[in-house]
């Protein structure tokens, strides 16, 4: 089986059985029950992104995983970043990257310090040899039933990790990217549809969209284009690790049109399309892609 094969959207995938689980955050994919699918065995990929360079932030599990499998299956040299906790993970995509055959590069740190946003950048363009492509997917999302208890440091770390580090990356990032070169954000349907738990979440993802919606004009005169994803309900280990209260967690996803939860593997052909040259007309766009929630 591949991406390309035809099917029923219904039952690609089956309705999970999740068992109860808690993981502190960052969550680990290695431990994430049922295991989640990132194409490791059926993204098939054309050339797509040819020689290209990408850093793609939380590469390590989930949806960043995905992404990073895909590109370097489209023909591009992938740099990941994610948190030193994610170790584990990393190695496990790492395997993966390394029997592609194209040029892989880890880089642990953490995104909510401006500084190591800014070597980060240095070092990926400098040990893949420029950056054709920012992916901004890292997030952090902490489940709060209550304003009253969301705590400032909580509500300030999900703003630093979610927006202000696309912010800090972005900047450090122009300098060496060529015309034709794609940024791409991960908002969410959070930004359209708020959860009741997720305030500080949710205004964020909506920071998001706004931000890639106006960055696209400053940086459309200057052939460089910006975009974003709005994922769904998507199994990964942001969902256990906090991201939502048990009650949701065991019946994730099946609310929606499709009744079930995406895999990550069913997120990369967005960002495919989204770096590579096919949406040279795509530019302030989010693409939704959330088991038929629609955005507005
Ligand atoms: P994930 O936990 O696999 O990935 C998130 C990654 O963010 C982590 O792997 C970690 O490496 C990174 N991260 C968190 N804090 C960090 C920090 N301080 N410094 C550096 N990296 C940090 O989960 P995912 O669901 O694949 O999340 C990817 C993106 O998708 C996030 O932006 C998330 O908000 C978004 N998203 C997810 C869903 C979903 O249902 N899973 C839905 C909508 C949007
Ligand atoms: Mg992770």
């Amino acid at each position: 089986m591949t991406q390309h094969k035809m099917q029923d959207p219904v039952s690609q995938y089956p309705v999970m059985d999740i068992p109860e689980q808690r993981q502190d955050e960052p969550g680990l994919d290695s431990k994430l029950l049922p295991k989640a699918d990132h194409g490791e065995e059926t993204y098939v990929g054309s050339g797509r992104l040819e020689g290209r360079k990408a850093l793609i932030t939380g590469a390590d599990s989930g949806i960043g995983r995905a992404v990073a499998i895909a590109y370097a299956r489209e023909g591009a040299d992938v740099a990941i970043t994610y948190l030193p906790s994610e170790q584990e993970d990393a190695d496990e995509v790492m395997k993966v990257l390394d029997a592609i055959g194209r040029k892989v590069v880890a880089i642990p740190g953490d995104l909510s310090d401006e500084a190591f946003c800014k070597q980060l950048i240095k070092q990926a363009s400098d040990e893949l040899g420029g950056l054709d492509i920012l992916v901004n997917n890292a997030g952090k999302q902490l489940y709060v039933d209550d304003i009253l208890e969301l705590e400032t440091a909580q509500l300030e770390a999900t703003f630093r990790v979610n927006i202000f580090a696309m912010f800090w990356l972005i900047k450090a990032a122009l300098p060496t990217m060529p015309k034709g070169a794609s940024i791409i954000n991960t908002t969410s349907i959070q930004a359209y549809q708020p959860s009741e738990g997720l305030l500080d979440y949710a205004a964020t993802k909506a920071a998001i969209a706004n931000f890639t919606h106006g960055l696209a004009k400053q940086l459309a005169p200057k052939g460089i284009r910006v975009n974003g994803v709005a994922p769904g309900p998507i199994w990964t280990p942001l969902q256990p690790s906090y991201g939502q209260p048990m009650e949701k967690l065991v019946q994730f996803g099946q609310a929606t049109p499709l009744g079930r939860a995406g895999q990550p593997a069913e997120l990369a052909p967005a960002y495919v399309f989204l770096a590579s040259q096919e949406s040279s007309y795509t530019t302030g766009e989010i693409i939704g892609v959330t088991g038929g929630q629609h955005l507005p």
